[in-house]
């Protein structure tokens, strides 16, 4: 146990600099933007920034589910603030982004689960950042086609929902979401022909046998590009850190699902969600 205390050296950081991390930094602190890097204190933030990639976080800051590794506040969420999408698309713009990510809590309180926030949001980024390439990361609309097809019709260039662990884990980890539930998703966004992606985080008490069914239930339906991180835990009353995931593991697992016919993968301690996410939408002639 003792060995988990202290976080393995694969995993420190490099310190933010460099001129195109300076820009995005000066870009926004100048406007007071909100990116999910900062709040999650990402440790990609020097790589991602000089790249011109960031996360931003809509339908507020306080989700309707627990899922016991994350960190997000929990709990009944303010009013819909229906000036968000032209204010999250003003910020894009202000900060020059080539590819932006935007993901969300969940909001089951909604009848919509924020579909149609999402569907104006990507609307209005398309329309005010035309050169910004959009990934999306929802939540999964509680399996309802005809929400999921409202954020769809708004045509993101990527649709990303996370797996997050394997099928055993999901109900005392993820809570409400379902391991099939999610799968539908992602084959649903496929069958109307948008890129796919899904994440996962290794470390949190998944077992060998139970990782390669995973990969091999996301092939089945197509995804196309996965990420593969190191799960951290971010205080004592969240789910507990179950081991440090090696980079030669992680290096294995990529060999892996590259085997199995992802077309992209990112495996390593520090990857993340959307991590490199500028990278593979070059790949796919988005950009
Ligand atoms: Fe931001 Fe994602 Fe990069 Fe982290 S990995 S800095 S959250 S874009
Ligand atoms: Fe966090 Fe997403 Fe789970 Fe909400 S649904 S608790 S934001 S991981």
């Amino acid at each position: 146990m003792s060995d988990l205390l202290r976080k393995p050296d694969w995993l420190r950081a490099k310190l933010p600099n460099g001129p195109g991390y300076m820009a995005t930094r000066r870009n926004v602190d100048e406007h007071s933007l909100h990116t999910v890097c900062e709040s999650a204190k990402c440790p990609n933030m020097g790589e991602c920034w000089s790249r011109g990639t960031a996360t931003v976080m809509i339908l507020g800051n306080v989700c309707t589910r627990a899922c016991t590794f994350c960190n997000i506040a929990t709990g009944r969420p303010p009013e819909l603030d229906l000036g968000e999408p032209a204010r999250v698309a003003d910020s894009i713009a202000k900060m020059n982004l080539k590819h932006v990510v935007i993901t969300s809590v969940a909001r089951d309180d909604l009848k919509d689960g924020g579909a149609s926030v999402w569907a104006a949001t990507v609307r209005a980024v398309h329309y005010k950042c035309p050169n910004t390439t959009v990934e999306i990361l929802p939540a999964d609309f509680r399996g309802k086609a005809e929400y999921l097809d409202i954020v769809l019709d708004a045509k993101p260039d990527i649709f990303n929902h996370n797996m997050e662990t394997v099928e055993r884990l999901q109900k005392p980890i993820r809570k409400t979401a379902r391991y099939d539930r999610s799968l539908w998703v992602l084959e649903h966004a496929k069958s109307r022909d948008f890129i796919t992606k899904s994440g996962i985080m290794l470390g949190i008490g998944e077992r060998e046998g139970e990782i390669e069914q995973l990969l091999r239930d996301l092939r089945k339906i197509d995804v196309n590009i996965l990420t593969i991180g190191q799960y951290l835990q971010p205080t004592k009353k969240h789910e507990t850190l179950d081991r440090w995931v090696t980079p030669e593991e992680f290096n294995h697992w990529k060999q892996w699902a590259l085997k199995l016919g992802f077309d992209v993968v990112e495996s390593g301690p520090l990857v993340r969600s959307s991590y490199h996410a500028d990278m593979q939408v070059d790949l796919f002639g988005l950009l």
